[in-house]
């Protein structure tokens, strides 16, 4: 619904939407919404970035009566304390805040604390959701990456990735940085990075260099040895002008919402260094915010890619090192030495069989941070990881000191991995990651009234240990509300659903066309597998 007297947007081109929610103001004569439980839509335009632009801009929102956690290492929690939010930036936090021209919203009962950010997410995955969850490493990247990553046309891919940023921002994620592998055409690569964008989500687009296999479900089979051949080449020139066209095109101001990045290929897996170098100086000219590069999940040969950077004097602090599980200390302290940091996909890496290095990087010093991954094992959300990180930090530790009564790690802890260490783990410590007067306005209002969690005691206990999505009343990102009482806001939820409906009919059909055992022979021969039952 719209508010009485409010004009629908436009829908803007991809180039405006690239360039900030700036061009959606309120007609003349139009009732700017002051009811902040009011739900506020735009048919024309239903992205929260857009539809919320000039309700909130040049407002200011005061959060009375929360538990506020800020998170900052300096400042106290307050046990009930107020919060206001000026245009996109945090103005002030203390126990009472006396403001005359704000809009208020009642946050009694709930937790305030800062927006998670997920530092690792495959988002074009989102249609496969529990496609399979008993899969092996070996399966995974058969059938993700080798069958279904080719079965998406472009509005698929644009689907997912909008899908995606709005489950994360459902649960309270506010930044996300998104390895996207499915860099398959002109067109997929632009619904991809316009997804991210639409979504209202803060966040780096990692644009992936992957040569994915360029075989057509339900193309003839005879020439497919050949194209499999070809997976692992040097990067090629199309990945070098699309990806320089992306960055135009969306991503010029490098103060933006989302920012560009490269997710690189595993190098791993490459028989030389020298590709690896070559790629990693070329990706450095188009000035990404963050390099994301999965080592270490299982084999380090034939390129042992961390030695290899760190002798080459590569390894800098705009390196992102996902995973990470069979690196030695040795290697995790090049990381370090370089200033580079860490994300650890907790749940995924355990459930294919790889301790976490969250704990063992934090230990040696290093900036550590965890992400989602891939969501087609999990639940997209926050909750699980920090809740997986704690129960497996508590455990290592137990099982180091079994006869000693050590006590038991602190949730905050865990709570500052979701938030401010993986905020600066990615570039991001002085925008968000910790509620912080002239940090931006990345938050979320976590129910703590409800059944199942009153009373309350923890504040603490009640986001890591309790929290689920469904507890996450409001949400804010840049100073503008896209969840509120629960919902997410201008999202025509049932459209979305039946797209993605049929957009799950359509992959799938094209999967059922796809010869599988000669892409399982090159997945294992690239990662060094051995197949057996
Ligand atoms: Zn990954």
């Amino acid at each position: 619904m719209l508010a009485e007297g409010v004009a629908p947007c436009k829908p803007r081109s991809a180039r405006q939407r690239a360039q900030g929610p700036t061009s959606c103001r309120p007609p003349d004569g139009a009732i700017v919404c002051t009811n902040s439980r009011q739900e506020i839509g735009c048919d024309a335009n239903p992205a929260p970035a857009d539809t919320m632009d000039w309700h909130m801009n040049k407002h200011r929102t005061l959060f009375t009566g929360a538990t506020i956690l800020p998170m900052d290492g300096k400042s106290e929690d307050l046990a009930v304390g107020d919060l206001l939010v000026e245009d996109d930036l945090i103005a002030a936090i203390a126990p009472n805040l006396d403001i005359d021209d704000a809009q208020v919203i009642d946050a009694s009962g709930t937790v305030l604390c800062p927006g998670f950010v997920d530092t690792h997410r495959h988002t074009w995955q989102t249609p496969l959701h529990g496609v399979r969850t008993d899969w092996n490493l070996l399966d995974y990247l058969t059938y993700i990456r080798g069958m279904y990553c080719i079965c998406y046309e472009p509005e698929d891919a644009a689907l997912a990735n909008r899908v995606g940023a709005l489950e994360a921002l459902d649960s309270g994620i506010t930044t996300l940085v998104d390895h996207s592998h499915l860099q398959l055409s002109e067109a997929h690569s632009d619904g991809l990075a316009e997804g991210i964008i639409d979504s209202g989500i803060r966040g780096i687009f990692c644009y992936g260099t992957y040569r994915n296999l360029a075989y057509k479900p339900g193309q003839d089979a005879s020439d497919l040895p050949r194209l499999l051949g070809e997976v692992n080449g040097p990067l090629n020139e199309w990945h070098k002008k699309n990806a320089t066209r992306i960055r135009d095109t969306y991503f010029a101001d490098e103060s933006a919402r989302v920012r560009f990045g490269i997710a690189s290929r595993e190098f791993e897996t490459l028989p030389e260094s020298e590709s690896m170098l070559e790629e990693l100086r070329w990706s450095r000219t188009l000035r990404p915010a963050r390099i994301s590069i999965h080592v270490g999940m299982s084999s380090r040969e034939p390129l042992n890619v961390v030695r290899e950077l760190h002798e080459a004097g590569e390894i800098r602090p705009d390196l992102l090192f996902v995973h990470g599980n069979h690196l030695t200390d040795d290697e995790l302290r090049m990381i370090i030495d370089g200033g580079a940091s860490v994300s650890s996909a907790i749940e995924i890496e355990m459930t294919y069989g790889a301790y976490p290095v969250v704990n063992r990087f934090t230990r040696l010093g290093g900036q550590s941070s965890i992400g989602i991954d891939a969501t087609i094992d999990f639940g997209g959300d926050m909750f699980g990881q920090m809740r997986a990180l704690l129960n497996e930090w508590r455990l290592e530790r137990s099982l180091q000191n079994p006869l000693k009564m050590t006590r038991k790690v602190h949730q905050k802890k865990v709570l500052e991995i979701a938030t401010v260490r993986a905020a600066e783990a990615i570039g991001f410590g002085d925008l968000t990651g910790s509620l912080t007067v002239g940090k931006k306005a990345d938050l979320l209002l976590l129910r703590t009234d409800a059944l199942g969690l009153t009373p309350m005691w923890d504040p603490y206990a009640a986001v890591v240990n309790y929290g689920n999505p469904s507890l996450v009343d409001t949400v804010m990102v840049d100073g503008r509300i896209v969840k509120r009482n629960g919902k997410l806001v201008g999202i025509d939820w049932p459209a979305l659903r039946d797209a993605l409906e049929r957009s799950r009919a359509d992959i799938r059909r094209r999967f059922s066309l796809i010869p599988e055992q000669p892409i399982r022979e090159r997945w294992a021969q690239g990662f060094r597998i051995e197949i057996s039952d």
